[in-house]
């Protein structure tokens, strides 16, 4: 269930007023699980304020107006609404007795100009408005809920709370949003749409937004129902699509970080780890440690950027650099095998690269950047060339740096995945 707010009033498209209102309303009904999707102000301009409520009541399924009920002239909300519903203004007697009394309270007589606020479109309910002189008014049919509300807060917001809120609740009380995320690493945002397009397109109900970040992509699955079984039946459903199209990309489906999968991995299989960085000047220490209780699994690192330090620090022999160069495979290997040595860690961690934006040559451009992972066994290598720049290529390698520590436990046969 969405809505849609529309502040009538030119004063409030001048500097001295501002609409306040519209906040108080999307406090009130997003506690009610009530998302608003539009807000917008309108002058005291009958046009425009058609063409405002014309779209809202087509895109919209409750409607609050505020503003533009009083009786002069240029308050035109209740006749334009019943306009666009096709509903006639019908003065109502009651109401009309109502504001002749409230006058006669204040020793005065009712102008004739206060009649207009007793005119209600057929088919709508008066709601009841003891701080002022017109009531608000409420209309519902099967397509919408819209309501008509006083402009000044004082009268507005009592008016919401004792008639508006308990109508709005009675029909969406049982709508909930549901929300399932997923997180995918090591393809790129319309790589990841194209592939599972053909999966959440069979599902209507279900709302799906796609956000990417670099060396990330979150998907966002969102349904409104009252029935959680048919949300999370349709979310399993959609992720089981999800798993073929994306298979091992995806990393997350509770929200989770890279870093704390990765640190869940760990802790599970009781392993430790270690990390000798060049181009991400310790950006992957930094993430593995931004974990609370990361002392269990990182032992240490360090962050060698000259050569010499790479061979000082993580044991790489000068003759590898001087024959293969510090950006290569081999280096990779090397520290990643040199800093678990040292460190006497379950997995030691290498990464070397050109993150720029100088330094690069036709050989080896800016971006790349080889990533190793020693674990006694083989040690696995990875080759790539980042996009973007400088932060940008540092942060992807330190997601693919993790992503390689996830892979390691995803394909080593006795490892626990949890
Ligand atoms: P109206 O119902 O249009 O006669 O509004 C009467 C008065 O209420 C205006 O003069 C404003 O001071 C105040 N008012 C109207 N709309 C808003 C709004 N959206 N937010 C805050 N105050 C408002
Ligand atoms: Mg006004």
């Amino acid at each position: 269930m969405n809505a849609e707010i529309i502040a009538v009033g030119s004063e409030l498209l001048t500097p001295y007023r501002m609409d306040t209102n519209s906040l108080y309303l999307t406090e009130q009904l997003n506690q009610l699980g009530v998302e608003v999707i539009f807000k917008s102000v309108v002058g005291d301009n009958l046009r425009r304020l058609v063409a405002a409520a014309q779209h809202a009541l087509y895109r919209s399924d409750i409607v609050i107006f505020s503003g533009g009920l009083g009786p002069t002239e240029d308050d035109l909300t209740r006749e334009t609404v019943a306009d666009l519903l096709g509903r006639k203004l019908k003065l109502n007697v009651a109401i009309l007795d109502g504001i002749k009394a409230r006058f006669r309270s204040f020793n005065r007589e009712m102008p004739d100009i206060n009649v207009r606020q007793a005119m209600v479109p057929e088919g709508a309910e008066a709601l009841n408005n003891p701080r002022g002189t017109a009531p608000g008014l409420w209309i519902e049919d099967s397509a919408h809920m819209i309501a008509l509300l006083p402009g000044p807060p004082r009268e507005l917001k009592p008016l919401f709370l004792e008639e508006v809120l308990p109508r709005v609740a009675r029909r969406v009380s049982a709508v909930r949003m549901f929300h399932r995320e997923l997180r995918v690493t090591g393809l790129g945002e319309s790589a990841v749409d194209q592939r599972i397009q053909p999966v959440y397109k069979r599902f209507a109900d279900v709302n799906t937004t796609v956000l990417a970040s670099p060396g990330e992509v979150q998907i966002h699955l969102r349904m409104w129902t009252e029935d959680a079984q048919l949300a999370q039946k349709n979310f399993a459903e959609i992720e089981q699509g999800f798993e073929i199209a994306l298979t091992d990309r995806i990393f997350s489906r509770d929200g989770a970080s890279l870093e704390e999968v990765v640190a869940r991995l760990l802790t599970l299989n009781k392993a430790t780890i270690s990390a000798a960085e060049s181009c991400t000047g310790g950006l992957l220490a930094q993430r593995l440690t931004s974990i609370a209780g990361s002392s269990s699994y990182f032992l240490g690192g360090v962050v060698c950027y000259s050569n010499e330090m790479k061979t000082a620090w993580a044991d790489v022999p000068k003759e590898l650099i001087e024959a293969k160069g510090a950006v290569s495979a081999e280096v990779a290997v090397a520290l990643a095998e040199g800093i678990r040595r040292r460190v006497g860690s379950t997995l030691g961690m290498g990464i070397t690269g050109i993150a720029g934006p100088g330094g690069g040559s036709e050989e080896k451009p800016v971006g790349t950047v080889h990533i190793a992972v020693a674990s006694g066994g083989e040690t696995k290598a990875r080759a790539v060339r980042f996009m973007g720049d400088r932060d940008m290529i540092r942060g992807q390698a330190s997601q693919m740096a993790l992503d390689l520590v996830r892979m390691h436990f995803l394909y080593n046969g006795s490892a626990k995945r949890g």
